[in-house]
């Protein structure tokens, strides 16, 4: 009984491993839609602000389900954004009891530049990834700067030194989506 034991969660590990292809769609639920757009509403817009994302990585497509807040403890700049660890860590943890939801990425704003990830995006995105610990197979940002009248909401995933635009559309919730 032991040996199969011990080696059942690899196996497992292993098989979602190989059904998970490169990121080619990012789905919002309106849940995540509205904290964002809620956070929007109400931050200093000459700062940057953000949080995390958490969700599913199905095959070819990532579904946000939760987007976190700053924190009381981000540090937030007009070219710069730092989550509140503490608060992106309790986040995470009631996604995850709520829908098993884990950590796939973060959005933030850029006040007054494209909505592209900057050079220190990029380095940010790469350490995450080299991680072993957090063992990323894609890092998802969606970045958002000011338009005449609205935010423009880009999502880019991040795979090893590669980093591809993809499209992000907000989707109705949709039960036993896993
Ligand atoms: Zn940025």
């Amino acid at each position: 009984m032991a040996p199969r034991h011990a080696s059942a969660p690899r196996l497992r590990h292993l098989r979602i491993r190989v059904m998970l292809r490169p990121v080619t769609a990012v789905h919002l639920t309106p849940q995540a839609a509205r904290v964002i757009s809620d956070e929007l509403r109400t931050a200093d817009s000459t700062r940057e602000t953000g949080g995390i994302l958490l969700g599913h990585h199905t095959d070819d497509t990532v579904i946000v389900r939760h987007a976190g807040t700053p924190g009381p403890g981000a540090i937030q700049t007009p070219t710069y954004f730092l989550r509140d660890l503490e608060h992106a860590q309790t986040t995470a943890d009631r996604a995850y009891t709520q829908d098993r939801s884990v950590w796939i990425g973060e959005w933030h704003t850029h006040p007054s530049s494209r909505p592209v990830p900057s050079a220190q995006d990029t380095a940010t995105y790469r350490q995450l990834l080299d991680d072993p610990e957090l063992a990323f197979h894609s890092f998802i940002a969606v970045i958002l700067s000011p338009r005449t009248s609205h935010w423009h909401m880009t999502a880019w995933a991040c795979r090893n030194d590669v980093i591809t635009r993809v499209p992000v559309h907000t989707v109705p919730e949709q039960v036993g989506y896993q």
